[in-house]
C-alpha cells in the first residue's frame, strides 16, 4: 500500500506559522491564541535543563553589580552561557529536516557514540512566544525522557546562531517509509504499532502532558532491525496539562486534528482521537477524513462520519473496526482513554487481532484498472503525466522500491516479488493479466508513468482540471467534442487500439449516440466505475 500524507501543520507556536494570520479558503485563523503562561508548578524546575544554570525566565532577581561588565543577551533561549557544541560532539550528515529545524547525524566526541541533533536557528524564532515554545519543548522532551516510546533526550546546547537537541538516534527512519518498504501487515502487526501510538498518549497523559501533534511522521524507529522499537522524538507542539484548564489554540495537522480542536475547546481526549486516525490509516491506506482542502479536511472531521463500507473495510475484522469507532467517538467524553484503548481487545498483546494480510491499496487499484476501457487508461495517463511531484510522492516511492534493478521499468518479475511483498497471493496468471492491464504501450515492461496510471487513487481524477486537461489533450481542434478520428489519432499516439476498439469505445462512452463524445460524456466514463469514492491515496 502507498501513503501520501500531508506533512504540513497547523498552528504551532513557531515563527512562521505563528505570524500566518488567516489559514487558507477555510477562513480560520490559525493564529495561536496566546495561552495563559504556564503554572509554576507545571513546568520542570529550570535546574533540571541540560547545562546547570538556571533558565532565563526563573532568573528573577537583578544580577548584582560586578566588576565584569555584564553581557546581556536578549536572544539567550536556554538562559546558559553559549556553548560550541563542537567541542561535545562531531557534527554527521543531514537525517532530516523539519519545519522547525535540520536534523543531524553526530558523535559524541569522548565516547564515540551516535546521536542526533536537531539544530533550530535562532532566526527563526522570532517572538517571546516561540522562545518560549522552545523551551517548552526541550522540558517536555527532558520529562518525558526514558519512557516506553519516547525518544531520549541527551542535552541541549546554544551558541549565538542555534539551539541544538541532542537526543537518541533512531537509525530505522519513519515508520510509513518502513510500512511501505515492507509493503504488507495484518492486523496483528497494525496493533502492534498502534499499541506503541497509544503507549505514548497513555505515558504523555500520565506524565501530565497533552502531545496535540500526533500523525505517523512524527514516529521513528529506533534501529533497522525488525524488532525495532517505535520512537516519538517531535514535542514542538506538546503542552503541560493543567488541570480543569480548557485549551483553545487551533494547531496539529490537519488531517489527525480532534473536532473539539476546531470548536477550540478541547482538552487531552485529542490525542487518542489523532491516534485513531492513524490507526484507521494503519488498516486501509486513507484517512478518514479527506477533502481537497483544509477547510473541505475540517468539515469531514466535524461530521465525523466514517466509512467502514470501501475495500478493504468489509474483510477487517469487527474488533478493529470497534476499536477505530471508539477512538474516534466525537464526543471527547464518551472517546476511549488511553487505558481503555490498551484493554480493548483487539489491540491487547495476544489479542484479537489476525496475522491474516490487508489486501494492499496498490493492488486492488491494478484489479481497478484492469477493467478499465481503453480511453479511460489512456486520459489516466495523460492526467498522471500532468500530476505535481507532491500528488505522486507516495506511489514514486512504491515505484522504486519494486523497481530492484533501477532500471526505470517494472518487469514481470518484479511485478510478481513486489506484489508478493505487499500481501498479496496471485497466481502467476493473475500476475500477467495485471501486467498486461497496466502496460499501457503494451511493450513488455511496466513504465513509472503507467505505474502511477494504473495506481494513482480515484480522487485525482474526480479533479475537474484533471479531466479538462484530459479532455483537451483528445479534442485536438478544439472543437468540444472528441472523434472518431481524434480518438484513432491519441490511441495510434500510444500504440494501441484497432478499428474494432475505437467503435466500441465510442459506442459505450457516447450516450447520445452522435458518433462523437462531448465532454460531459467523458466526465461521465471517467467517474464512472469500480473505485471507491474520493479519498486520498
Ligand atoms: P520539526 O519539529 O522541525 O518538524 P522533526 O523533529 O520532525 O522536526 O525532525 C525532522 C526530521 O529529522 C524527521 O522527519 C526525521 O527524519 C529526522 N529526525 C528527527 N529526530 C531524529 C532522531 N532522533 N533520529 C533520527 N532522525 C531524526
Amino acid at each position: 500500500m502507498g501513503i501520501c500524507l500531508s506533512k504540513g501543520r497547523i498552528g504551532g507556536s513557531n515563527s512562521n506559522d505563528h505570524r500566518s494570520g488567516s489559514g487558507d479558503g477555510a477562513g480560520m485563523s490559525y493564529q495561536k491564541l496566546q495561552e495563559p503562561a504556564i503554572q509554576e508548578q507545571n513546568t520542570i524546575p529550570a535546574q533540571q535543563l541540560p547545562g546547570r544554570q538556571p533558565a532565563a525566565g526563573v532568573q528573577r532577581k537583578k544580577p548584582a553589580p560586578s566588576s565584569k561588565p555584564v553581557v546581556h543577551r536578549p536572544d539567550t533561549i536556554l538562559g546558559k552561557p553559549f556553548e560550541d557544541i563542537k567541542s561535545f560532539y562531531t557534527i554527521g550528515k543531514e537525517l532530516g529536516r523539519g519545519q522547525f529545524g535540520v536534523t543531524y547525524l553526530c558523535t559524541e566526541n569522548s565516547t564515540g557514540q551516535q546521536y542526533a541533533c536537531k539544530s533550530i536557528s535562532k532566526r527563526k524564532l522570532v517572538s517571546k512566544n516561540d522562545r518560549e515554545d522552545m523551551k517548552r519543548e526541550i522540558q517536555i522532551m527532558q520529562h518525558l525522557t526514558g519512557q516506553a516510546n519516547i525518544v531520549e533526550f541527551k542535552g541541549a546546547y546554544e551558541d549565538r546562531q542555534s539551539v541544538h537537541l541532542v537526543m537518541e538516534l533512531c537509525a530505522g527512519g519513519e515508520l510509513f517509509d518502513r510500512i511501505i518498504a515492507k509493503g504488507h501487515y495484518s492486523e496483528r502487526a497494525a496493533a502492534s504499532i498502534c499499541r506503541a501510538i497509544v503507549n505514548v498518549v497513555h505515558v504523555c497523559h500520565f506524565m501530565g502532558v497533552m502531545h496535540r501533534d500526533l500523525k505517523p511522521e512524527n514516529f521513528l524507529l529506533s534501529d533497522k532491525s525488525e524488532n525495532a522499537r517505535l520512537k516519538t522524538t517531535d514535542f514542538g507542539l506538546s503542552v503541560f496539562i493543567e488541570e480543569g484548564k480548557v485549551y483553545h489554540d487551533i494547531v496539529g495537522s490537519a488531517y489527525y486534528i480532534a473536532p473539539e480542536v476546531l470548536r477550540r475547546s478541547y482538552g487531552k481526549e485529542i490525542d487518542i482521537w489523532s491516534a485513531g486516525v492513524i490507526l484507521y490509516i494503519l488498516l486501509c491506506g486513507v484517512p478518514p477524513f479527506w477533502a481537497e482542502t483544509e477547510k473541505g479536511i475540517f468539515n469531514e472531521i466535524l461530521k465525523g462520519e466514517i466509512d467502514f463500507e470501501s475495500q478493504p473495510w468489509p474483510s477487517i475484522s469487527s474488533s478493529a473496526k470497534d476499536l477505530v469507532k471508539k477512538m474516534l467517538t466525537l464526543d471527547p467524553k464518551t472517546r476511549l482513554t488511553s487505558v481503555q484503548v490498551l484493554e480493548h481487545p483487539w489491540i491487547r498483546e495476544g489479542g484479537e487481532a489476525s496475522d491474516k494480510p490487508i489486501d494492499s491499496a496498490v493492488l486492488s487499484r491494478m484489479k481497478q484498472f484492469r477493467a478499465m476501457n481503453k480511453l479511460k487508461k489512456l486520459a489516466l495517463k495523460v492526467i498522471a503525466e500532468n500530476l505535481s511531484e507532491e500528488e505522486i510522492q507516495g506511489l514514486k516511492s512504491m515505484f522504486t522500491s519494486m523497481d530492484t534493478d533501477k532500471s526505470g521499468t517494472i518487469t514481470y518479475e518484479e511485478l510478481k516479488t513486489g506484489l508478493a511483498r505487499l500481501g498479496s497471493k496471485l497466481t502467476e496468471v493473475e500476475v500477467k493479466q495485471l501486467m498486461e492491464a497496466a502496460d499501457v504501450d503494451g511493450n513488455g515492461t511496466i513504465d513509472y508513468i503507467e505505474f502511477i496510471t494504473a495506481t494513482m487513487h480515484r480522487h485525482k481524477l474526480e479533479r475537474d482540471e484533471h479531466l479538462y486537461k484530459a479532455f483537451r489533450h483528445f479534442d485536438k481542434d478544439n472543437s468540444g467534442y472528441i472523434t472518431r478520428d481524434e480518438l484513432e489519432i491519441a490511441m495510434k499516439e500510444y500504440e494501441m487500439g484497432d478499428d474494432a476498439t475505437i467503435k466500441e469505445i465510442i459506442s459505450e462512452v457516447d450516450t447520445d449516440n452522435d458518433g462523437r463524445i462531448n465532454y460531459e460524456e467523458f466526465c461521465t466514463m471517467m467517474r464512472s466505475g469500480t473505485t471507491q469514492p474520493g479519498k486520498l491515496f
